[in-house]
Parts: structure tokens; sequence; C-alpha cells
């Protein structure tokens, strides 16, 4: 039987956990062909990277992102550890950096402007552009209430669509959710509203009318967004000081010709937005089509037992942005030299002499390994996207020489001294 059982397990290879991505060259380089120009643009915005943990305290996210949201309440993976403690896999960023500024007293009387990148973890069902480990470039703005900043942050978002060459395909959707009290008003006017109508409400919003009743307007149930379409609006709960932050964003906006559109219908999963929130969405990519969003959150430093803290950020997904320019070409692995030799003691006397050529002259030199015949290995040079060839063959040993071949242009070579090696291939490259 424990025979058997071992054979099955020997046949049968392990793949990838579900919805866990591979990242071949091509994904990874579009990865970060996007972080790079994400990171150039927010240097020149004064936004510093920092470090968050993948692995946080369980609590961390039940209290900030809030115990009846659907990450929360579905989505997180979350194990106790061996000392008995329950952590969870972050599913967002947001509040692992409160806790960051929090814990290293950066948020009290103090500005800071902070990005990061890295995985996300959520159970959610796998499908394009949705997966449970996806990538995030997060950014957040610490200190700064009013909606200048919440502008910049959109402003440089919306450089960033530009560097890509995606600006045309993505569009900015704005609203604004107002304060705690409003909310509170407006939940309960939704309530005293759909009570009449609870029997015809999908479980899940059922469930919400007790507990979250604002999460109801994020259903994708037919029948309750039926109900929901005479429903109070949160847009008549909204507080003054509010409605003055948001005009004075869209006044900023307009100055600086940033085009969007305000959709009362967004409110966000997560509970912990107040005032600004926003999506920059595309119809690209089917359902996926939310490629960033964010928002202000000024009570979460609070929250965390900060002294209050308004804070304002917006995080976007690196898998859903690299697929919107899937089919266009990266550029590939190119070296400038490849190298190709017979024998060891050619070998050896070229991966010596590729060391020198990359210490001294900064090129990229690929050495072919393995044997096979200077034929096959020239293909390979030839292949590689290199400028030259660096050829070891026994006559060069012989003569202490060595043979550089164009594998571009004209496709001449030239013998030179091993001496001289160095400086022929800089006047080369210069
Ligand atoms: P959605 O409504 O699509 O589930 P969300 O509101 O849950 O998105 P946020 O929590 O705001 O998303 O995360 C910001 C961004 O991160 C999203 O706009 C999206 O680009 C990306 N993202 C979120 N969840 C996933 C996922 N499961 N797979 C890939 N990317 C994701
Ligand atoms: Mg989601």
């Amino acid at each position: 039987m424990i025979h058997l059982l071992s054979l099955k397990l020997v046949s049968n290879s392990i793949k990838a956990v579900r919805g866990m991505q591979d990242l071949l060259p091509d994904k990874k380089a579009r990865f970060r062909y996007i972080e790079d120009e994400a990171r150039a643009i927010l240097a020149s915005y004064g936004f510093q990277e920092v470090g968050l943990p993948i692995l946080e305290s369980t609590s961390l996210f039940s209290r900030l992102v809030g115990g009846t949201t659907d990450i929360v309440e579905k989505e997180m993976y979350t194990f106790n550890d061996r000392n008995e403690d329950s952590l969870t896999m972050r599913p967002e960023g947001t509040a692992g950096l409160v806790r960051l500024v929090n814990e290293h007293g950066l948020a009290f009387n103090q500005t800071q402007k902070y990005w990061y990148t890295g995985p996300m973890f959520r159970y959610e069902r796998p499908q394009k552009g949705r997966y449970r480990q996806f990538d995030q470039i997060g950014v957040e703005c610490i200190g700064l209430a009013g909606p200048d900043v919440d502008a910049e942050l959109l402003l440089l978002s919306a450089r960033l669509w530009d560097q890509l060459g995606i600006a045309s395909q993505v569009s900015l959707e704005l609203n604004t959710v107002g304060n705690a009290e409003s909310r509170q008003a407006f939940c309960a006017g939704l309530v005293a509203y759909l009570t009449p109508h609870f029997d015809d409400l999908d479980a899940d919003s059922q469930r919400r009318m007790t507990t979250n009743p604002m999460r109801i307007l994020d259903t994708k149930v037919p029948k309750t967004r039926e109900l929901l379409v005479d429903a109070p609006a949160l847009a008549d709960y909204i507080d003054d000081e509010s409605r003055q932050h948001f005009d004075g964003l869209c006044a900023i906006l307009d100055a600086a010709g940033l085009a969007y559109e305000v959709n009362p219908q967004i409110v966000r999963g997560l509970d912990y937005y107040n005032r600004t929130v926003f999506e920059w969405v595309t119809t690209e990519l089917g359902a996926q089509g939310t490629l960033c969003g964010g928002g202000r959150y000024d009570g979460l430093v609070e929250q965390l037992g900060g002294k209050p803290t308004p804070c304002v950020g917006f995080a976007l997904g690196l898998d859903r942005l690299a697929l919107m320019f899937e089919d266009q070409p990266v550029s590939s692995k190119i070296v400038d030299i490849y190298g190709v030799s017979v024998g060891d003691v050619a070998r050896t006397k070229l991966m010596v002499l590729a060391e020198a050529v990359r210490s001294n002259l900064g090129l990229a030199v690929e050495v072919h390994h393995g044997a096979g015949k200077l034929k096959a290995q020239m293909k390979k040079a030839d292949g590689s996207g290199a400028q030259l060839a660096l050829i070891l063959g026994e006559d060069e040993i012989n003569q202490r020489e060595i043979t550089v071949k164009a594998l571009r242009g004209d496709g001449g070579q030239v013998r030179i001294p091993e001496g001289e090696a160095l400086a022929y291939l800089q006047s080369q490259f210069a």
C-alpha cells in the first residue's frame, strides 16, 4: 500500500498552486519595465521607496481593512505560526504602511511620501487579470490633508499611463464618500429603504444589512442591483467639508487639464476610505477593468493608536497593467559579446577574459557553456543578438591570440594578440 502511494507521488509532477502565476522572462520584463517607469516618476515627485513585510498580524487587516469586507471575510491567507500567532499574508499594502509609519513614529506632525512594490495575496477565483498572488505598486502620502495632494497622486498616475503609452485606453472615475457621519447617516437611510425589500435581497446583502450596509452597493447580483436603482444616494449625505474638498480637487484637475468622470457608484471594497475615492479603469480587460484604485484614509493612523493624521494613497495592479501591452514586444535578452571556445583550456581562458571584459569595460558577455561543434556554437552566438563573437579555438590558444568576429554588418573577423583583447574590444564599443 505504502509502496503504491509513493509510486503515485513520483509519477505526478508538482504544479504551481492555483492562482499563483510563474512570471517567465517576457512577463517579468514587462513588470520590470512598468516598475522602472513608475520608480522614475515617483522619484520626480519626491516619493521614497519602503519595504514592507509580507506577513503581518491578522488583526492588522481585520481592524484596518474591516472585518466585514470581502477581503477579510473570504480572501485572506491566514494561518497560525509555530508560536500559535495568527498571521496573514498581506492582501494589500496600506494597512502595513500605516503600521510602519506608526511603529517608527513617522506620522505625527510629519509628512511622508512613500511607495512600495511586491506581491499581495487574496483567495479569489483565478481568471484573466485576477490571481491569488499578484503584484502591486502602492503609493501613500502621510500627513497632508488638502485636495492638492489627492490631485498630485492623480497627476502622477496619469503621467505613468502616458509614459507607458496607454493614456488613451484608461479613464479616471472619481467620487467622494464623505466623512464617517455622512456614511453612517447614509447607511441608516439605505437600511430603512431596503428593509421592506429584505426578502428580495441576495443572502450576502441580507447579512450585510446588519454587518456593513455600504458593502451592499458592491453587489453584482442583478436583482439586488435593480433594487438599488431607487435607493438613497450617498451623494445626498455628504458633509459640507468633504463636498468642499471634492470641489477643490475637481478644480485642480480641471486647471491641470486632467479628464475625469464623477461616478457616484464608486465606494471601494475596503472600509478605510473617506472623502476622495477613485479608480483608473479600462475597457480592454473585461471584468477585471480596474487598473488602479485609491483614496483618502484620514482615520487609519488614529485607528491604529496614532495621532489623527490625514492620508491619501492608491495601489495599482502590475499584472493587469502588464496585460495592457501583452501583444507588444519587450526587449528580450541581448548581450554585447558572445564567447565560444573549443576545449577545456580555451573555455577557461575565455571565462577569465569574459570576467575582465565585464569588470573593465562594463559590457555584457555571455559565454557558451558545454561542448558542441564550433559551427553550432556560432549559431547560438548569432541568435544571441550580440555585436561581436569571441572565438578561442586550438589554434588561437597555441598562438596566444583571439579571434573577434562581427556578428552584424559585414561579418568580418580579425585575429589579435591576447594582450590587446581588452583595448580592441573597447575600441569596438566606443
Ligand atoms: P477588483 O474590484 O477588481 O477586485 P479591488 O478593488 O479588489 O479590485 P484593490 O484592492 O483596490 O482592488 O487593489 C488595487 C489594484 O490591485 C486593482 O485595481 C487591481 O489592478 C489589482 N488587483 C486587486 N486584486 C487583484 C487580483 N486578485 N489579481 C490581480 N490584480 C489584482
Ligand atoms: Mg477585489
